[in-house]
């Protein structure tokens, strides 16, 4: 069986098949071997682990993840790929699993009940169009993950990693936060994907809290309040909460909660940390 990060290997089968690339299901193949090995590198995968695989394509990753890891569940949404992965290029691994789904669809703790406890490690050159939605479902279902490794578009991974400042931060770097530590461990140019996607691209690993690092009374009335605050980036909190209906705060309850908690009535919520947001959400809750 041969190796697809060898680009040859992958026009060959593509080439076999006559696949056509679908640009609606964000598809961009990788193509270098050496950006495979980072990315498994950087999931730290062990033969005890248990891998969610999110669009596995042709199988590029799909083979050396097999490789290293315990289990492989492979979830992918295009029909005309499965074949290609269980009857050539993936067709001798029986720790393998491929799965016709839209992974947006699909029930992903019942898909991984079969293998027990043990927190699974997602990795994936993801799909760009739906990025943060699946790293929010993700995230925000509690499912039995202990890491994500996946391949996004670069300015998409700053805005993850990045801390409170005017550029990148925003809801997608809070919530990050809440629920896992982000890492960027490399980044990807374009002549690495076929196509070429006209973007750069990071592989990000975010390994999962146990808990959150902090604590609130309300974790839904937190991210109302976090996305309302940058809903209208260059509002004040005052202005973008007071006048957000999903948080149900007038702007003097805003503003008195500021100020008992020490901070400006002009401030933006580019300026708050996760924990200040969590104050606030705090202070806020209970005056409401
Ligand atoms: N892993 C392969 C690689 O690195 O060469 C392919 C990566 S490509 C960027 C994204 C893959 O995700 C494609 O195979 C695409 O068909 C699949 N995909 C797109 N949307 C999906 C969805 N909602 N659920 C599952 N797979 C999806």
């Amino acid at each position: 069986m041969a190796y697809l990060s060898d680009p040859k290997e992958t026009i060959a089968v593509l080439q076999r098949y006559h696949f056509n690339f679908q640009k609606k299901f964000g598809q961009n193949f990788l193509i270098d071997g050496h950006v495979v090995d980072k990315i498994i590198a950087a999931a730290e995968i062990t033969k005890d682990d248990v891998v969610l695989e999110i669009g596995p394509g042709i199988g590029t990753m799909t083979q050396r993840l097999c490789e290293e890891a315990g289990n492989v569940v492979a979830v992918e949404i295009d029909r005309n790929l499965i074949p290609i992965l269980t009857a050539d290029t993936c067709k001798d691994y029986t720790n393998l699993k491929v799965v016709n789904a839209d992974i947006m669809k699909t029930d992903i703790r019942e898909l991984l009940a079969e293998y027990g406890e043990r927190p699974v490690k997602v990795v994936a050159n993801l799909p760009y169009y739906i990025t943060t939605p699946i790293l929010m479902k993700l995230l925000e279902e509690r499912l039995p993950v202990a890491s994500i490794t996946v391949m996004v578009q670069k300015e998409v991974a700053e805005r993850m990693e990045t801390g409170p400042g005017p550029k990148d931060y925003g809801a997608l770097s809070l919530a990050v936060r809440y629920y896992a530590e982000p890492y960027i461990a490399a980044n990807v140019p374009p002549n690495c994907f076929m196509p070429r996607p006209n973007v750069g691209s990071a592989v990000i690993r975010l390994t999962l809290h146990e808990k959150p690092p902090v604590v609130v009374k309300d974790e839904r009335f937190l991210f109302a309040l976090i996305r309302a605050s940058f809903n209208q980036r260059r509002k004040t909190l005052v202005n973008g909460i007071g006048n957000a209906p999903e948080t149900g705060c007038t702007k003097e309850q805003v503003a008195e909660a500021l100020t008992r908690l020490g901070m400006s009535l002009t401030i933006r919520g580019e300026a708050l940390t996760l924990m200040e947001f969590a104050a606030l959400a705090d202070e806020l809750g209970t005056a409401k």
